[in-house]
């Protein structure tokens, strides 16, 4: 009957693979003409997944393996998790369904619109029909607690709102007064950075840097779209894209490296188990602790750039020219308040997290009407950043993810930055001479770290469980903010 199982699952995750490829393929090679035809591509092989994910043999046979008293830990943990993710999905009725992907649909459009003319009115409505829909889904599944609990139990499952609050609480007390001190001192200078860098060389330093990761490229590859991202289709074929700026080498460095942690994570994950959940990453938080950790706790250190620098000079010696290592490393590492969340330092980010956390909470319980966001959007940017933003389209309408309906997502953004610091603080211990194996190059064992104690188990455990597990708590706060006080007030 497992086997029977396993067949399943395999079949499941080859359509669901063969989904992901297609809109890899959207975004990196596919000929502007075949849009339409490839939509109907995707959709048709969706509702094959989906008839097969909601089969009612697939269920019965999960529910009979539920009673399997032979099966060990891993097993019984897999068909619980496949149990728990069909409830989900078959709590949501075929019709509710397609009303969201039409209005998620023309949502992206009229935003898209709505940011071209700088004009919020245009996006309004669309933004009042998706949150009326996701108040349904909320009905629909069922939560404790905070309606917002509906929402993180897809993104960020086993976490809650209420957690999310204590630790937004600490950001608030702790990360202002610290950014209030980091900003009075803030001299450096990055114009030497923000010049033309060849593309072809940065191109070819960032897959250097990736090798170095310890990225596999006999089953991996980098491309080009517009917008960085990364994909799998199982361990054995994991991808990553990358925008190169020609006058914003950092900004390309930065993403490379982020989107190499995501890849390490999936090619870490269990090849034997494709298809099962214990081959799946716990959640996007965690995800983001891979990729975040790589970007800021290794990627933006000196010992990182005391290996790299040398290097990166090889490529450019004109723009790096005379350059040392503590004044590259000043120049990475500014911190200033700003008004977009995707080019802003990894102390000010998570400004920019809890005011679309506080945000998205106050629109689900109706605290605020749409018509009032940008309003309420700028008054939040004054009072924790400082600053005035000067239209929508900079202001309440940078980010993509409200059109896409996707309500609970930004706050993995942050966890996972808090949970890298946990894990860099963990490895720091392991390895009392962490930072000079780095400044020698040596990332292998913090890859084989990451591999066994986090990539390996899949979904297995719980965030919350294998935090506990590796580092002795669940996820704290204290760990960002040492990290952040020992590396900005020195
Ligand atoms: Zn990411």
């Amino acid at each position: 009957m497992y086997n029977q199982f396993l067949n399943y699952r395999k079949k499941m995750k080859d359509v669901e693979s063969a989904i992901s490829l297609l809109n890899w393929d959207m975004e990196t090679y596919m000929p502007e003409g075949a849009a339409s035809m490839r939509s109907g591509h995707i959709s048709t092989l969706s509702s094959i997944y989906h008839e097969l994910a909601t089969a009612s043999d697939y269920e019965s046979m999960l529910k009979n393996l539920q009673d399997d008293t032979t099966l060990n830990f891993s097993q019984k943990r897999n068909v619980e998790l496949c149990l728990k993710d069909l409830s989900r999905a078959k709590k949501l009725p075929a019709s509710y369904v397609e009303a969201l992907s039409h209005a998620t649909s023309s949502g992206f459009i009229n935003w898209q619109k709505a940011v071209k003319a700088k004009d919020f009115s245009l996006f309004a409505p669309s933004l009042k029909k998706l949150l009326t829909l996701k108040k349904e889904e909320a009905n629909y599944v069922g939560y404790e607690g905070h309606i917002y609990n509906a929402f993180l139990a897809e993104f960020e499952p086993g976490t809650t709102s209420e957690e999310v609050d204590i630790i937004f609480q600490d950001v608030k007390e702790k990360l202002i007064p610290l950014l209030k001190q980091i900003t009075q001192k803030e001299s450096a200078d990055n114009s030497f950075l923000k010049v033309h860098f060849d593309e072809q060389k940065q191109w070819d330093f960032s897959l250097e840097l990736l090798k170095q990761m310890g990225l596999d490229f006999k089953y991996g590859r980098q491309d080009k779209s517009h917008h960085p991202f990364s994909t799998s289709f199982g361990s054995e074929d994991c991808r990553v894209t990358t925008h190169v700026h020609a006058n914003d080498v950092m900004n390309t460095i930065g993403s490379c490296i982020h989107e190499g942690g995501h890849a390490l994570y999936e090619q870490g994950l269990s090849a034997i188990a494709y298809g099962l959940p214990e081959a799946q990453a716990i959640s996007y938080g965690l995800h983001e602790s891979q990729s975040r950790f790589w970007e800021n706790n290794i990627g933006l250190s000196k010992a990182y750039w005391q290996y790299n620098l040398p290097r990166m000079q090889t490529y450019f010696p004109e723009q790096l020219q005379g350059i040392d290592l503590s004044t590259f490393y000043r120049a990475i590492n500014i911190v200033r308040p700003s008004l977009i969340r995707t080019a802003s330092d990894e102390i000010t980010y998570h400004f920019h997290i809890m005011i679309r956390y506080e945000i998205e909470k106050a629109l689900l319980t109706d605290q605020i009407k749409v018509e009032d966001l940008p309003a309420y959007w700028n008054a939040k940017y004054k009072e924790y950043l400082g600053i005035e933003v000067p239209d929508v389209a900079q202001g309440v309408l940078q980010d993509v993810h409200w059109s896409h309906g996707a309500f609970g997502y930004f706050p993995t953004y942050s966890l996972g930055s808090f949970y890298a610091a946990q894990w860099h603080a963990k490895l720091k211990e392991l390895y009392p001479d962490f930072d000079a194996k780095v400044a020698c190059g040596d990332l292998a064992f913090i890859k084989e770290w990451l591999n066994q104690n986090i990539h390996k188990h899949g979904r297995l455990y719980s965030a919350s469980e294998l935090c506990t597990k590796l580092t002795g708590e669940p996820l704290s706060f204290k760990y960002f903010l040492s990290y952040a006080q020992n590396k900005y007030l020195p």
